[in-house]
């Protein structure tokens, strides 16, 4: 079984490779900086309802808003480097940049966790790797 930090990890990831990092941007935000859901929605053209469903989804997933903080503020950066998988064709529609396919924005994170699972564990281990080796570094100090 995943541990909830992997889970979150894998959520965060799946957002940024379907192009949607804004949502990553916007949580971190919330959650390091302490924008309020407001503020948030204006600077990402989001809804106010909307951040708070992607705020609530975090916070079940790690079990507090304090480890959700500590969570974003170490991952977040790490994650916003990955590239994009799906590209926006426009409001409702994205391309897969591996296998070419036109699908609707809201089944992208879907393909990507199915049908390119090889590439999502990949991000999802050099994240790992790089939060590991930031810890040492930290504790020889
Ligand atoms: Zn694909």
């Amino acid at each position: 079984m995943k541990s909830s930090t992997e889970s979150v990890l894998e959520y965060l990831i799946l957002k940024v490779l379907a192009n949607r990092e804004e949502i990553v941007k916007a949580l971190y935000d919330y959650f390091v900086e302490g924008a309020s859901p407001s503020t948030i929605a204006m600077k990402y053209g989001l809804s106010k309802h909307q951040i708070r469903g992607y705020v609530q989804r975090i916070i079940e997933k790690t079990g507090s808003p304090m480890k959700s903080r500590v969570l974003m503020k170490y991952t977040a950066p790490l994650i916003l480097k990955l590239k994009p998988i799906a590209r926006k064709v426009n409001t409702s529609m994205a391309i897969c940049g591996i296998c070419k396919e036109e699908l609707p924005v809201q089944v992208i994170e879907d393909h990507i966790k199915k049908k390119h699972s090889d590439i999502l564990g990949e991000c999802l281990d050099s994240v790992i790797d790089i939060l590991k080796k930031t810890s040492t570094v930290k504790r020889h100090r």
